[in-house]
C-alpha cells in the first residue's frame, strides 16, 4: 500500500547522503566546529539572498526572537501585537522578556488581519510581530504605516518565510528585524535546530554578533550575553543545501500547483491563495481549510497519508494554560475548526500529490 508520510525525516539525509558524508569529513578534520568559515559564509549567503546587510546565525528561531525583542530594548509591561495563529515561539519570545503579547485575529489566509490591529494599540504598545506563515509574506504595508503611525518596532517572526516576497521584498526584511528557522522540516532545514536573525541596522546587528557568543568580541566581554551561535558544521550542511535553495521553492511551487490542479473542483476543501500581483509563496506548508475535518484526516491516516494540524491543533489563546485565552478571536477559532496541512516537501512525487488528492475526492465522495 502507497504511503506518504506528512514529513520523511530519514530522506533530508538520505537524499544527499553522499555530499553531507563528505562535508562534515571536511569540516571536522578542519576542527572547525564553533563560529568558523562555514558559518561566515552562510551569513554572508543569506544576507545576500536576502538584500540586507546582516544576518546572525543564532541556535534556533525562538532564541533568535527572545534576542531581537532584548537586544531592540523591551521593557517589562511593553505590548507586542502578533497574531494567534502562530507557534508559541512567538508569544514565548516576549513573556521571556517580561513583554505582553496582545493577540489579533486572522483573515480569510489565516495571517494577522491587519484592518484588526489598530484597535488593540495602547500607550502600552510598542512593537507589532507579524508572522509570515506557511511561506507567505503579509500585505504588510497597512501594518508598516500603523508601526510609523503609533511609533512601533516591526519584528518579523519569518520563521516559516523565507524566499517568500511582498511586492519584491523578502519577508523579514520590512521591519527592525527577521528571523529564521532551520529545523529539519522547514523549507531550509538541516540536522536539529539552527535559526538566524537578519537586519539592516548595523548598531542592532553588532549587539546580536556579540550577545550570540557571551557578549563578547576578541574575547573580551563588552555586554551581557548568552550561548546561541549556530553549529558551524550546521552552517557547513546549509552551505550546500542553499545552493539549489531555488530549486527547492521550484518543486514546492510544483507540488502545490499540482495540489491546485486535482482539488480545484473539490468544493469542501478551501486551497491556500498562490501568488498574485503582490505575492510570491514558497509553500512551506501547504495549510488547507476542509469540511469535516477531523474525520478527513482520519481517513487520510488509515490511507497512510500524513496530516498535521499546525501548533498540535490550538492557536495560541487555546491553550488554555498559557493565560492569553481572554482573547475573543472568532475567526481564529473558525480557521482551527476546518485548517489542515497536507504533504507538501520536497520527497513526496507527482504521483504522491494525486494519491493525496484523489483520496480526498474519494472521501468527500462517501461522506
Ligand atoms: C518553526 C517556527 C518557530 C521556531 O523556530 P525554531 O527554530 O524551532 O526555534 C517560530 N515561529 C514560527 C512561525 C515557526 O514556524
Amino acid at each position: 500500500m502507497k504511503k506518504v508520510p506528512f514529513f520523511n525525516y530519514p530522506e533530508l539525509y538520505n537524499s544527499n547522503k553522499e555530499e553531507f558524508l563528505k562535508i562534515f569529513d571536511e569540516v571536522a578534520s578542519r576542527g572547525a566546529y564553533i563560529l568558523q568559515n562555514d558559518i561566515v559564509e552562510f551569513e554572508k549567503s543569506i544576507a545576500n539572498y536576502c538584500n540586507v546587510k546582516h544576518a546572525i546565525g543564532v541556535a534556533n528561531a525562538t532564541d533568535a526572537l527572545e534576542m531581537a525583542f532584548h537586544i531592540s530594548g523591551i521593557k517589562e509591561g511593553d505590548e507586542v501585537i502578533l497574531p494567534s495563529h502562530t507557534m508559541t515561539a512567538s508569544p514565548s519570545a516576549v513573556i521571556a522578556n517580561k513583554g505582553i503579547p496582545i493577540l489579533v485575529d486572522c483573515n480569510e489566509e489565516g495571517m494577522i488581519n491587519p484592518d484588526l490591529i489598530e484597535e488593540k494599540i495602547t500607550q502600552k504598545t510598542k512593537y507589532i510581530m507579524p508572522v509570515q506563515l506557511n511561506g507567505r509574506t503579509c500585505k504588510m504595508e497597512k501594518i508598516i504605516s500603523l508601526a510609523e503611525k503609533y511609533h512601533l518596532t516591526i519584528i518579523e517572526d519569518s520563521a516559516q518565510g523565507l524566499g517568500s516576497t511582498y511586492r519584491g521584498k523578502q519577508a523579514g526584511t520590512f521591519g527592525l528585524a527577521g528571523v529564521f528557522s532551520f529545523y529539519p522540516a522547514k523549507i531550509l532545514g538541516t540536522f536539529g535546530d539552527g535559526g538566524m536573525i537578519i537586519t539592516n541596522d548595523d548598531t542592532f546587528a553588532e549587539k546580536c554578533f556579540k550577545f550570540r557568543d557571551h557578549g563578547r568580541s576578541n574575547l573580551d566581554c563588552e555586554m551581557w550575553g548568552r550561548n546561541s551561535r549556530l553549529h558551524n558544521l550546521h552552517a557547513a550542511f546549509l552551505n550546500f543545501q542553499f545552493k539549489s535553495f531555488n530549486k527547492t521553492i521550484q518543486r514546492r511551487r510544483e507540488v502545490a500547483k499540482l495540489y491546485h490542479k486535482y482539488l480545484v473542483d473539490e468544493s469542501n476543501i478551501k486551497l491556500p491563495l498562490f501568488d498574485d500581483d503582490n505575492h510570491f509563496d514558497t509553500f512551506q506548508n501547504f495549510e488547507v481549510l476542509v469540511n469535516k475535518r477531523d474525520q478527513l484526516k482520519e481517513f487520510l491516516a488509515i490511507n497512510n497519508i500524513g496530516t498535521i494540524i499546525q501548533w498540535g491543533g490550538k492557536a495560541i489563546h487555546q491553550f488554555e494554560r498559557l493565560g492569553l485565552n481572554h482573547f475573543d478571536l472568532p475567526q481564529t477559532d473558525k480557521y482551527f475548526e476546518n485548517c489542515l496541512m497536507l504533504p507538501m516537501n520536497l520527497f513526496i512525487s507527482n504521483d504522491d500529490v494525486k494519491y493525496v488528492s484523489q483520496k480526498i475526492i474519494e472521501f468527500y465522495k462517501n461522506a
